[in-house]
């Protein structure tokens, strides 16, 4: 049989309130992991975790950061200077090259600025639609839903939003997530990835939306109970992850 062209949400739009409902119980102010200082810092951090830990960004940027906080600094620094900070993370000299040449861009076409729409976002060398949504969300506040493999593992796994490509979650989830958690939904996705619904093996007995989730691959059907995990357990627990 063919598989259909599209697929859909296997919730319904209450359980995916009651899913979120539940999320924002547990992570009331869920935070990005990433470490910046302004928003130029989050487009370099963001553009930089390209198939890298947050952790390990982290640690390459603490210096960076504080050598180079602007576009002209960063220039300044020149693409020898940057690699010097970023040589541990994946792909650093190409990472280096964009990373000037956004620099250069936002000097000579945006006064310095990071601009705030996803079309001119896209435009900085290195920066895709997944980085341009970090960014207005975070840099912003406006409401997006950037797609990484957290993201779409879960889309996919826990069959939320199913698609083929990043932007076909994206759209899926963009159709199902209640409007009034949009905002910090990403965050709560990339969390619950991160440290339960995991790559390898989804800890199923520790998740708090086992009795609705509808994963092939769940192993338990009783949801584990509602606690608020305390900021700092999150960003220790993100120094040891290996995702
Ligand atoms: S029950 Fe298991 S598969 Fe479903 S969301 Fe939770 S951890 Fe993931």
């Amino acid at each position: 049989m063919r598989r259909p062209k599209r697929f859909k949400s296997a919730y319904t739009q209450e359980e995916m309130e009651e899913i979120f409902r539940r999320f924002s119980v547990q992570r009331p102010e869920p935070r990005g992991e990433l470490e910046h200082v302004n928003p130029f810092t989050l487009v370099v951090a963001v553009a930089l975790s390209a198939q890298a830990t947050d952790a390990g960004v982290n640690k390459a940027t603490r210096g960076l950061f504080a050598a180079a906080d602007t576009p002209a600094r960063m220039l300044a620094l020149g693409e020898d200077g940057v690699i010097a900070h970023i040589r541990t993370i994946g792909l650093y000299r190409n990472k280096a090259k964009n990373v000037i040449a956004l620099s250069q861009m936002l000097i000579d076409e945006f006064g310095g600025e990071v601009p705030n729409t996803r079309e001119q976002l896209m435009r900085l060398p290195g920066v895709g639609r997944k980085t341009a949504n970090v960014v207005m969300s975070m840099a912003f506040g406006i409401p997006t839903l950037a797609v990484d493999t957290h993201v779409f593992r879960l889309g996919n796994r826990c069959l939320m939003a199913p698609g083929k490509t990043p932007d076909e979650v994206e759209e899926q989830f963009l159709k199902v997530i209640p409007e009034a958690y949009l905002f910090h939904a990403h965050h709560w996705l990339i969390l619950h990835g991160r440290y339960t619904c995991k790559a390898r093996r989804p800890e199923c007995e520790r998740c708090i939306i086992a009795d609705l989730c509808r994963s092939p691959e769940k192993s338990c059907d009783v949801a584990a109970p509602l606690v608020e995990l305390p900021p700092q357990q999150i960003g220790e627990a993100a120094l040891v992850e290996s995702e």
